[in-house]
């Protein structure tokens, strides 16, 4: 049995998953971007034994298998993605706070489907500190965790504990952060699935982490473009450059291909103007790769994970 054939894989899916389970299903509503061509199967596991249940199906007929968060750092291309697509949305959402032996500390255990924010104005209600860091981040803790996402206050890897996740090609499993590599948003957590999180926080008081944080938003408001969607930074910094201040300094700001801008207050954003496609976005993309190589001598590294096309087998394509 293939996708090809795809009647019997899909009353399986059907069976199991009832209404959790979408075939040829629209991406674009599931990513920030709302840009993008469809999954063949679009799934929610409700837990890890639907997890398991999904892979065995998965691997017995070499159907590829990629996870999405909130789509905050991805792009789809136009074709969509073959295969599975699993989606958190739907459960993994439980914050659970665990005893710390240590004075002062508290460990928290967040569900991989748990959005950023969410977790931070917990944080701020119970007064711990710690996430100020994430102000403003958008997306999933298990796409944080993917992407080690952060600002210049810090990063999710600089605070977790332990991780549980599902390695695609060796199952669960559940390691401590001495375990784990991270660096400038990079994980080793690769192909895999991040069920949840234990994070270590601090004691503190509620007002005062409340005003960093708005603090934190206010500065980001200042300098990025939210007003039309994006996935922030297109590029990752050099140690040495700002992409966005090389993208401004070859002229770019402004330029425009379809439905796509590169901003106007912030060259490393490429905004979704209105009726954008993943080409169209892609193609500015190229446009600066080009333009920043031909006059600076510095080939750019994409921060946004390009996920789709024929990439059968493929996790994830970073360009
Ligand atoms: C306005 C804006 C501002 C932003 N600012 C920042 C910033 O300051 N710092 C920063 O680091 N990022 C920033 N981002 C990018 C983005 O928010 C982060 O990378 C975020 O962590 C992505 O989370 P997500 O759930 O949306 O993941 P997605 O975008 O859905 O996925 C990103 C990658 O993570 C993988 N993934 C998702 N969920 C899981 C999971 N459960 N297990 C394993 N892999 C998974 C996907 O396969 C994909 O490869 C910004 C984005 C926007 C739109």
């Amino acid at each position: 049995m293939s996708i090809n054939n795809s009647s019997k894989l899909f009353s399986l899916f059907e069976e199991k998953l009832g209404d959790r389970a979408q075939f040829n299903a629209p991406l674009a509503p599931h990513v920030a971007y709302q840009v993008g061509g469809p999954a063949d199967i679009l799934v929610f596991p409700n837990n890890e034994e639907e997890l398991n249940w999904i892979d065995t199906l998965a691997k017995s007929n070499q159907i590829p298998q990629t996870v999405i968060g909130t789509g905050t750092n991805l792009l789809v291309v136009d074709e969509g993605i073959r295969g599975i697509v699993i989606s958190l949305a739907k459960a993994f959402q439980t914050i659970e706070e665990i005893p710390s032996n240590e004075p002062g500390k508290v460990w928290i255990k967040c569900g991989g489907g748990v959005l950023k924010p969410t977790l931070l104005k917990w944080a701020i209600e119970k007064g711990y500190t710690g996430l100020e860091f994430s102000s403003g981040v958008p997306g999933t803790i298990g796409g944080g965790i993917y992407m080690n996402a952060g600002t210049k206050y810090g990063c999710y890897g600089d605070i977790l504990k332990e991780l549980r996740f599902f390695d695609f090609n060796t199952g669960f499993k559940q390691l401590k952060r001495q375990d784990l590599h991270f660096s400038y948003r990079e994980s080793e957590v690769r192909n895999s699935l991040v069920i949840w999180a234990m994070f270590e926080l601090q004691h503190g008081d509620s007002a005062t982490i409340r005003k960093e944080v708005d603090r934190i938003i206010l500065e980001r408001a200042e300098k990025q473009p939210l007003d039309f969607p994006s996935c922030g930074s297109t590029f990752k910094n050099g140690s040495d450059y700002s992409s966005g201040r090389l993208i401004e300094k070859a002229g770019l700001k402004g330029l425009c291909v379809g439905g796509a801008e590169i901003s106007t207050k912030h060259a490393n954003f490429i905004l979704n103007k209105g009726n954008a496609t993943a080409k169209d976005i892609l193609t500015l993309i190229d446009i600066i790769k080009v333009r920043v190589r031909e006059q600076f001598g510095v080939t750019l590294e994409c921060e946004v994970c390009v996920l789709g096309g024929q990439l059968e087998g493929t996790k994830s394509q970073k360009n």
